[in-house]
Order: structure tokens, then C-alpha cells, then sequence
């Protein structure tokens, strides 16, 4: 049982949560105690705490046990590009951890690529092939591939866009250089969101409206990066008045909570300086956890409810979860307790504490 200010799909609730597994009951009372919201839910995350993805079961395990500890109850694990044995190594060790002690917060995987532009890969290791169903059907043989981000520009995207969404995939346009009519014949095809919105992608020019245009004139989905790097607070704000399902991811890499310091991305070393992560002058993913994400989105004027949301029942939605991403009967008790300032006390995976 906890005490507190629930959120529940009605707002704040002061009172009594009761929970096994799944939450059992909400009791209304006049009690004091920390916020309680569901679990975040992180679509898009490379590493935490020194380990990632790429190395396989152990690090993803590693990544998964570092983003509990700031409220996140599931994830995404994130590939990076990287030569094809490489790639479907790492998918192997997904699925082995999705069958393992931490299976329960892993949602899947998110493919970032391979199937980016060349020109704009960021901090993406130098492996992009262009699209192809075939190497596409292997991937998706060898762990559950949720979401594929891929730049829709490239010669046979829209077809493997079509052989993605009828498989259930969702496919995100990003590391693109795509201008606003290919990037809209994405949409139309069967793409539906947009990675890490703003960056790696084309800008907003009244007469070149690019991604960011189509994704703030008719984008249902999108994720953004609020760790104040990536982009400006202005621009989140106004993301959240043209996009209605904007959710937030971390993207974050081997290097969050770890401190300054070389560690890898993949085929890459990149090095941590203070809050952010370089490959040179270009970002390189991010340190940032989501209850990090939770006090930028309030500092910048977001509302609680609707920032805890976001981060929450959002994604849930986005990936059709219909058992978690809000506290209410029924559902997953995986949940997050904060204290005033919004700081990490505990955390439930499925009714049981784990941090
Ligand atoms: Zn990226």
C-alpha cells in the first residue's frame, strides 16, 4: 500500500493505493505523502550507468536496472547502427534478457537505423545500408522490433515502410534528409512518428517546410529529447501545441549517470563533458534519465499531470499497451514515487519494489 497524491486518469487524488501485481484499489483520503505516478515508459534509450544495448544481454540488463532507479518501468532497448553480425548479436542478447529476470520492463526494441541517411547520421557509428525487406524480415525474426526509425528519402523506403507497418511495426522518420513532400509520402505510406524531433532531421523554412514542418502541420506522434540540449524549451513548447501524442524519450547513452569521462555508442567512443555527450561537435545521445525529463518539462512550464502523462500513458498508447501507463484497477502496478521536488523515492515493477 502507498500513501500519497495519486495520479489517477481523473487527476490528483489524495488517498490509499492499494496494489498486488496489478493495482487493486484507490481510497480516497485526507493523507499527505509523495506524488505517485505510473511508471515511465522510455522508447528510446541506448545505455545507462557505463553499459548499452549493443554488448548484449549483460548490458542490457545493466540499462535496465540503471533507468529503474529513475522511474522507468519499461523501455525500449535502442540500437545503434552497426555492421550487420554486430546488429543481430545484439538483437539476440535483447530477446535473451526480454526472457530473463528483467524481462518485465523491457517493451522491445527500437531499430535506429540501419537504414539512415549517410549525411545525416549524427553520432550514429558509419554503418547505414539502405533500406531492404529481406535484411529488414531477418532483424525482426530475432527479437521483437517495436519501432524502426529510418529516412524515408532512401531508394525502397516507402516499400520497406509498407512491409514494416503490415507487420505491426511503428516507423519513425528520422536521421533524414528527406524534404517535406518525401517525408509526406512517408506518412501516407504508413509511417507514423517522428525520432528525436528537430535533430537529425530537416529544419522549418517557410518555403522548405522539411520534417520538423510535416511533423508540426500533421504529425500524430512524435518523440522529444528534454534534456535542454537537444533543443530549446521554446521549441518543446510549441512541439506540444502542434503534435497531440508529443512523448519524451532520454535517447540516453552508456554515459548517463556516470561521470565526465570516454565511454562507448556502439562502434564509437564518445566523450561525457558535464551534462552533455560529443562525438566531436555533435551530440551523441544523452545522460539524461526520464524523472530528469519529468523536472525540465515542470521547470518549463509543462503541468505535472500532463508532463507525468506524457511520460507515461503516451507511449503506452503509442505502442497499443492497454495493461499500463496509468494508475487505475486492473492495470500494472508499476509505479513511481516522488517527493516534492520531484526526486525519485521508490519504484514498483509490477507491485514489487525495485528501488
Ligand atoms: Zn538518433
Amino acid at each position: 500500500m502507498l500513501l500519497g497524491r495519486i495520479l489517477t486518469p481523473h487527476g490528483f487524488l489524495r488517498g490509499r493505493l492499494h496494489f498486488s501485481e496489478r493495482v487493486e484499489a484507490i481510497e480516497e483520503a485526507p493523507v499527505d505523502g509523495p506524488y505517485i505516478l505510473p511508471g515511465f515508459l522510455d522508447l528510446h534509450v541506448h545505455g545507462g550507468g557505463g553499459r548499452e544495448v549493443m554488448e548484449g544481454q549483460e548490458g542490457v540488463e545493466a540499462t535496465v536496472r540503471f533507468h529503474l532507479r529513475h522511474g522507468t518501468t519499461g523501455l525500449l532497448a535502442t540500437t545503434v547502427t552497426a555492421p550487420l553480425d554486430q546488429l543481430e548479436r545484439a538483437l539476440q542478447g535483447i530477446r535473451r534478457a526480454m526472457e530473463g529476470p528483467w524481462g518485465k520492463a523491457l517493451l522491445g526494441v527500437h531499430l535506429e537505423g540501419p537504414f539512415l541517411s549517410p549525411h545525416r547520421l549524427g553520432a550514429q557509428p558509419p554503418f547505414p545500408l539502405p533500406p531492404d525487406p529481406e535484411v529488414a524480415e531477418r532483424l525482426l525474426s530475432l527479437a521483437p522490433v517495436r519501432v524502426v526509425t529510418l529516412a524515408p528519402e532512401l531508394p525502397g523506403a516507402l516499400e520497406l515502410i509498407r512491409f514494416l507497418a503490415e507487420r505491426g511495426v511503428r516507423v519513425q522518420l528520422g536521421h533524414t534528409e528527406a524534404g517535406y513532400e518525401e517525408a509526406r509520402a512517408a506518412l501516407e505510406t504508413g509511417a507514423v512518428g517522428f525520432t528525436h524531433l528537430f535533430n537529425a532531421m530537416t529544419g522549418l523554412h517557410h518555403r522548405a517546410p522539411g520534417v520538423v514542418g510535416l511533423a508540426l502541420e500533421r504529425g500524430a506522434w512524435a518523440e522529444i529529447i528534454p534534456d535542454g540540449l537537444h533543443v530549446h524549451p521554446a521549441a518543446i513548447r510549441l512541439a506540444l501545441k502542434a503534435i497531440p501524442g508529443l512523448y519524451p524519450v532520454s535517447d540516453a547513452v552508456a554515459a548517463a549517470g556516470m561521470p565526465d569521462g570516454v565511454y562507448p555508442l556502439g562502434a564509437h567512443r564518445v566523450e561525457k563533458r558535464r551534462e552533455g555527450v560529443w562525438l566531436g561537435e555533435s551530440l551523441a545521445g544523452s545522460t539524461l534519465t526520464l524523472d530528469q525529463a519529468l523536472r525540465n518539462l515542470v521547470a518549463w512550464g509543462v503541468p505535472l499531470e500532463e508532463a507525468a502523462r506524457r511520460l507515461s500513458l503516451y507511449p503506452a498508447r503509442y505502442l497499443g499497451l492497454s495493461d499500463r501507463g496509468e494508475i487505475a484497477p486492473g492495470k500494472r502496478a508499476d509505479l513511481v514515487a516522488l517527493d516534492e521536488a520531484l526526486r525519485v523515492v521508490e519504484v514498483y515493477l509490477e507491485g514489487e519494489r525495485v528501488a
